[in-house]
């Protein structure tokens, strides 16, 4: 195996960072990919419904409007067709109340009442009613005998009312011609301020219906004719049964007419239960409220249709954008995977080389650092050397007459001598930073980091002698047995000497060695 600081170079080969570093940055991406796709899913999802919030309460405040317009337009109605009865009722009442209640007046206002009547097709009759509710006059002419109106409503307001005003009661029958009509009334005084009786105009509810009904409302909207106390005058859809029904604890008269004569609202009808969007009006001169109201289920059937469009559009571009981040998010993935693959066959390929490359250090037959380590090793060591102001010794050892003993022995058993030698070299080394390379040939190196000349020498002695002790036989050498001589030198780290320097001078000294007579140590001078 290769000598550890040779090591450490070996294993600085790793998978290059930027490699890594891009890998770390491409997840990162993938997730900047998925949290950009959905903050963008979110972001179209809650614009679509904000729109879509807004554009309901647009529609319902459009169709609002819309019947706000409208009240204004039927109150201006009503105003005008019960003005111009009440305008009759005026005159009506002066009349009587300066001509007296005699007979021959009644003649003459008679003829007057059936005059005025066929002027104004709204106008279902007039009547003047006595103290008692007896029918004085009618614009009908005839008199219904007997028939006594003390019982209504309007009779009973007046008498008990001294009020001058208009008074608008509650829709009835009539009793002479048995249809729908609203009663609009005033008191008639004595010439003392005492109760002399009533004069009454009624109008046709259908006068209204007709109007009403000719309006398009949808489905379900609702037109209501509201007396100022609450109880239905008129309304549409027309139901006889809803007439005279009160709506006073409603929300239009709890919560909105109290504040304000006109104004938009949106509540459940307590008529039906229907929740509605209404315009609403105070009748200018009368005690009577307008109101006009569309079904909001229907008013939203129209926002629900563009609505339903819309999402159906966004549906299809969240779906599109989310196939196409699907499958952009997908390739990226794709593309780490084969990065990552990338990275581990060059990991692999790393951890090869790392192997073929400390194979590349050892020598095969003695398992020693090899020349290419040796020479790596040496530089290492010097700069080291040099950095730390610390001694290096080289020992350079060379087999003798190992060519007589190849001839004699043979050269797998030469092979044999040179792995045992190169075991006693190691084994003569303890230091864990020493290194022993086969140089060449049955030449040997050994480096000893830290080691000055005379440390360096022992330890030659010590190899030497533990080859000679091993007792290898060599029948051709002077001792009997395979010995070895060793040149030491020692680096100066002061010195400018190379690692060449080195050799060659661990080199001479063997050579003095062996031309000394071999199985000897030499230091260089
Ligand atoms: P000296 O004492 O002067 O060193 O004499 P020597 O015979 O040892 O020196 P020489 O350089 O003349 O011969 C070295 C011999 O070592 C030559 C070669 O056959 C032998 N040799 C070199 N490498 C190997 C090897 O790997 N295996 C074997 N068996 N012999 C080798
Ligand atoms: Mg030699
Ligand atoms: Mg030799």
């Amino acid at each position: 195996m290769g000598h550890p600081s040779v090591k450490v170079r070996i294993e600085s080969l790793q998978p290059t960072a930027s490699l890594l570093a891009e890998q770390v940055e491409a997840k990162l991406k993938v997730r900047y990919a998925v949290v950009l796709l959905v903050a963008v899913c979110l972001s179209m999802s809650a614009i679509a419904i904000w729109e879509g919030w807004n554009s309901r309460q647009y529609h319902l405040h459009d169709q609002e409007v819309a019947m706000s317009n409208l009240a204004q337009t039927l109150a201006s109605q009503a105003q005008s067709t019960i003005k111009q009865a009440d305008t009759l009722l005026f005159t009506l009442v002066d009349r009587v109340e300066k001509d007296g209640m005699g007979q021959a007046p009644y003649t003459r206002i008679q003829s007057l009442l059936s005059a005025q009547r066929s002027e104004l097709s709204q106008l279902h009759g007039l009547f003047i009613y006595d103290e008692n509710g007896r029918w004085l006059v009618n614009s009908n002419g005839a008199i219904v005998p007997n028939a006594n109106n003390a019982d209504r409503e309007y009779f009973i307001f007046h008498r008990d009312h001294t009020d001058r005003g208009p008074h608008i009661g509650p829709s009835i029958k009539s009793r002479s011609t048995d249809e729908w009509i609203m009663t609009v009334s005033r008191r008639i005084n004595h010439s003392d301020g005492s109760f002399a009786g009533v004069a009454l105009a009624t109008i046709y509810l259908n006068h209204f219906l007709a109007l009403y009904d000719s309006i398009d409302l949808g489905n379900n909207g609702a037109i209501n004719l509201i007396a100022d106390n609450g109880t239905i005058v008129v309304r549409r859809p027309f139901n006889e049964a809803e007439v005279g029904t009160s709506v006073a604890n409603g929300p239009l008269f709890t919560q909105f007419l109290p504040g304000a004569s006109s104004g938009t609202a949106t509540f459940k009808s307590v008529i039906d239960g229907v929740e509605r969007v209404l315009g609403f009006r105070r009748v200018s001169g009368y005690p009577l409220i307008v109101s006009a109201a569309l079904n909001k289920e229907e008013v939203l059937d129209g926002w629900r249709q563009e609505s339903m469009n819309s999402a159906i559009i966004v549906s299809l571009l969240l779906a599109f954008l989310g196939a196409l981040g699907y499958r952009l998010i997908r390739v990226m993935k794709q593309q780490n995977h084969i990065q990552s693959e990338l990275l581990g066959a060059q990991e692999k390929l790393i951890e090869v080389n790392r192997s073929l490359e400390l194979l590349a250090l050892e020598d095969a037959l003695t398992g020693l650092s090899n020349r290419r380590q040796f020479d790596l090793f040496m530089v290492a060591e010097m700069g080291r050397s040099r950095r730390s102001q610390t001694g290096l010794a080289l020992l350079m050892i060379d087999v003798d007459h190992f060519k007589l003993f190849n001839d004699l022995y043979g050269h797998l058993a030469g092979d044999e001598c040179l792995r045992n030698i190169s075991a006693i070299i190691k084994d003569n080394i303890k230091r864990p930073a020493d290194l022993a390379a086969r140089y060449g040939g049955e030449e040997f190196a050994v480096v000893l980091p830290g080691t000055d000349y005379v440390g360096a020498f022992l330890v030659a002695e010590k190899i030497r002698r533990a080859v000679q002790l091993a007792g290898i036989k060599h029948t051709d050498s002077a001792e009997g047995t395979v010995t070895v001589s060793l040149g030491v030198c020692a680096y100066d780290p002061a010195s400018q000497a190379t690692s060449d320097d080195l050799i060659g001078a661990a080199d001479k000294a063997l050579y003095v060695a062996k031309a000394s007579g071999r199985n000897m140590s030499v230091i260089a001078n």
